[in-house]
């Protein structure tokens, strides 16, 4: 694919060279995000930084990623704070805010939004999560992880098991790495939802059709056997009718460190895209784990950094340019990786 001013919407626009183009930008990164060095490459560009969604991580990262190339970042939190609860279309708004920008990340909770939004901007849009569809940038930091760690272990993405846990229906993380995945080779998935929450058929076909082997069950302990990756997720409670209904599949599945050493194998790495519903009623992904080293959650989100930032330098053609605008550090910095 062509980056260069390119929106992303969908992880459909990338095949197997453009993911792995990514990553080698992405690593290429490594050193500005770790604070060894300072580039300046996007100096004087803006980021409008469109959140209509909550967001902790992806709004925050993609803000870090852009001010780590040396741009600055504007934005905007909440509906409620913006002129679409005063009834602009998307349409208006993305006239508008292209016009401030160089590039625009927006996340909205309606499906399909995103593309709308893209249709009328003069710059770039990347969907930082449009409802229940897409979340292009999750699942290439997902991917990523996956692939680095299981690098440390001799492996590799093709042939891999796993498994992938929650509610499939609702979670676009998991929708846009099912369709990352379907493009690697004899990956066996192992699909762990209650019945109601099960990935949608649509996804399961295309796994199949690209020759995956798919396994679906309502068992964690079975399920889990075997798996190279254990991804778990968190009921999408906002994309139910009611909180009641939500509330029912709170706490079916949850990881722990006598579960994870009774089933899992001794490196299967666990992810999640977070948050993590850590209240009691839910606890997925217990605290007991935090010590474990395969729990890969914050090598997830400090991945995120590098590889939005390799979006925004292929996106915006300066990849290549990095290096020749960049110095070392001058303060204190402490290791974070
Ligand atoms: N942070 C991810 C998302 O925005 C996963 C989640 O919210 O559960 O889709």
């Amino acid at each position: 694919m062509n980056f260069v001013g390119s929106h992303i919407l969908s992880v459909d626009q990338f095949v197997r060279a453009d993911i792995e183009r990514v990553f080698t930008v992405a690593d290429m990164m490594r050193p500005y995000a770790l604070r060894q060095k300072v580039t300046r490459v996007l100096e004087g560009a803006i980021l409008g930084n469109m959140f209509f969604e909550p967001s902790t991580r992806t709004r925050v990262s993609f803000g870090c990623a852009w001010n780590l190339l040396g741009g600055e970042v504007r934005e905007t939190t909440g509906i409620k704070a913006s002129a679409l609860a005063k009834g602009e279309s998307f349409y208006d708004t993305a006239r508008v805010l292209s016009g401030y920008s160089d590039l625009i990340v927006m996340r909205h909770e309606k499906s399909g939004s995103v593309a709308e939004f893209a249709a009328a901007s003069r710059v770039p849009v990347i969907n930082g999560g449009d409802g229940a569809n897409e979340h292009p940038s999750q699942a290439l930091l997902d991917l990523y992880t996956i692939s680095r760690e299981l690098a440390d272990h001799g492996k590799t993405v093709d042939g891999m098991t796993i498994a992938l846990v929650g509610d499939l229906r609702y979670g676009r993380a998991v929708h846009s790495l099912c369709k990352l995945l379907a493009a690697y080779q004899g990956i066996h998935f192992s699909l762990i939802s209650p019945e109601a929450l099960k990935l949608p058929d649509a996804y399961v076909e295309l796994l199949r059709n690209h020759g995956h082997q798919v396994f679906e069950s309502d068992a964690l302990p079975t399920g889990i056997q075997q798996a190279d990756i254990v991804y778990v997720t968190r009921t999408q409670e906002e994309r139910f009718d009611t909180l009641e209904e939500a509330q029912r599949y709170k706490g079916i599945f949850r990881l722990n460190q006598a579960i994870y050493t009774e089933f899992c194998e001794p490196n299967t790495v666990i992810m999640h895209p977070l948050p993590r519903d850590s209240r009691a009623d839910a606890n997925e992904l217990d605290n007991d784990l935090n010590d474990n080293p395969n729990l890969a959650i914050f090598r997830q989100t400090d991945n995120g950094v590098l590889i939005r930032m390799a979006l925004f330098a292929l996106i915006l053609e300066v990849s290549d340019q990095v290096e020749a605008s960049s110095r070392a550090v001058n303060w204190y910095t402490a290791k974070r990786f």
